[in-house]
């Protein structure tokens, strides 16, 4: 299978970085440069098949950009970042949303929802139950991780790269 690139997005300092990092590296960053935006590549190990994917961290492009139009034009697969702890950052996603929706013209597409700071439980403004129900609008899975605890954080991509496999084998067996 090819090399699929998966684009990490959301408003600012949801955690997108510190994610990227705690999946590739295993550590969290506690501070990283919110103006990075960087692509790395990897090859993860799903249900015992390889898949090589191109993670791309994406920061502080608005929807007007032509490099954010360029992710959905590239991109095999969306994780939607939000912060458990920033009701804003939840509404912050329908705008890229909208985009996705605009550019891939209801194509179905490969993503996920990621309600991170999970371990932040105390500063929590989301209910997972909302979470849940933007994801069902959404027809994606949803998972609340922390880049800090680990939690989710693996399960979550490994997620978006089943879907992507079951997307190619429905376009095969067309
Ligand atoms: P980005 O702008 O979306 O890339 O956000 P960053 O990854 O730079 O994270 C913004 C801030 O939130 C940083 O100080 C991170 O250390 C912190 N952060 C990110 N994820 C978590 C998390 O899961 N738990 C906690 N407690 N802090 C986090
Ligand atoms: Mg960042």
């Amino acid at each position: 299978m090819s090399l699929k690139k998966l684009v990490v997005l959301g408003t600012p300092s949801v955690g997108k970085s510190a994610i990227t990092f705690q999946l590739l590296q295993k550590y969290f960053v506690d501070f990283y440069d919110p103006t990075i935006q960087e692509s790395f590549r990897t090859t993860f190990v799903v249900d015992r098949q390889p898949i090589s994917c191109e993670i791309i961290d994406t920061a502080g492009q608005d929807e007007f950009s032509s490099l954010r139009s360029q992710y959905f034009q590239a991109g095999d697969g969306f994780i939607f970042v939000y912060s458990i702890t920033s009701k804003k950052t939840l509404e912050g996603l329908s705008d890229f949303f909208l985009q996705m929706d605009r550019i891939k013209e209801d194509q179905p597409t490969p993503k996920i929802l990621v309600g991170n700071k999970v371990d932040l439980s105390s500063a929590r403004q989301v209910d997972q139950k909302v979470g849940e129900e933007l994801a069902k609008k959404m027809n994606c899975p949803f998972f609340e991780t922390s880049a800090k605890t680990r939690i989710n954080i693996e399960e979550s991509f490994y997620e978006l790269v089943r879907q992507i496999r079951n997307m190619d084998n429905t376009k095969k067996t067309k």
